[in-house]
């Protein structure tokens, strides 16, 4: 029974992972199936049409996620509602976002996130196993972060030899932050590190390619907002089957504890 006070209504921030239904869980499409309002970036909504019958669909664009988190909080009161963030609603999505809404308003509400499959481990599934063990994530958009901190992180992380994935590498407001990168990785890495994108993984338009650190320029006007990139770690090689470029593999360490 409802308490006096305890708001009727349910916020579910729902991942919806890289963009195709077959790879959302479970819990995602029924959380959106209970929801009477489902709001979010019309590029996440797109796949989820057969999901919408029936439901009141708010649309958002790029840059308003501040107003849609707002929106969002306010209809939870009464309503059952999803927001929809593509990938994972937690790494570079709208839980941080929504929840700072929630706990400013000083509502009950009650909030749920729903974990989705973000573009690391969609784009490294199509890579072979570039990710193995310990990796870093790093954002390169400059939006909501300074050039001259993701420049800080970049080194940070690429001291310690693991595998980065950079996210937003490249868009047309911020053309030149991929070749910096690139430029930053150069100072730790070797030249035959390898590089692997992933351009749309899991979606209209997939594309993937796999290069070393000395040729990833080539790759510099291919690769965009919808591109996730991962630099190898000092162990990451490519898997060759004769001239065939299969992938990348990051070994996890068995080849030092078993003889194989
Ligand atoms: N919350 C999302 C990330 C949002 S940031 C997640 O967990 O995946 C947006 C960046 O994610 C894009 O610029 C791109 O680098 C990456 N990305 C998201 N979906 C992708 C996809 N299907 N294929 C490749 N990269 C993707």
């Amino acid at each position: 029974m409802q308490s006096p006070g305890e708001s009727k209504g349910c916020l579910y921030i729902v991942g919806t992972g890289p963009g195709n239904l077959e790879q959302m869980t479970m819990k995602a499409i029924r959380a959106i199936g209970e929801s009477s309002y489902v709001i979010g970036n019309d590029s996440y909504l797109a796949p989820l049409q057969p999901l919408l019958g029936g439901k009141t669909v708010i649309r958002s664009s790029m840059g308003k996620e501040v107003e849609r988190a707002k929106k969002a909080v306010e209809l939870a009161r009464d309503h059952v509602v999803s927001m929809v963030s593509g990938g994972d609603p937690g790494i570079y999505g709208m839980a941080g976002i929504v929840l700072e809404f929630v706990e400013r308003s000083g509502a009950d509400t009650r909030v749920e996130i729903v974990p989705g499959v973000t573009a690391a481990s969609a784009s490294a599934s199509l890579l072979g196993s570039p990710l193995s063990g310990d990796f870093a994530v790093i954002s390169l958009s400059d939006l909501l972060t300074p050039i001259e901190e993701i420049e800080r992180r970049l080194k940070g992380v690429l001291s310690t030899g693991i595998p980065v994935v950079l996210y937003n590498p490249r868009s047309r407001g911020r053309p030149h932050n991929f070749a910096m990168a690139m430029e930053i990785a150069a100072e730790f890495r070797s030249a035959d590190t390898p590089i692997g994108v992933v351009r749309n993984a899991y979606r209209d338009g997939e594309e993937i390619r796999i290069t070393t650190l000395s040729k990833a320029g080539d790759l510099e006007d291919w690769i965009d907002m919808h591109s996730a990139v991962i630099i190898g770690g000092e162990e990451s090689r490519i898997w060759r089957n004769g001239d065939n470029v299969k992938g990348i593999i990051t070994p996890r360490g068995y080849h030092r504890k078993y003889v194989y």
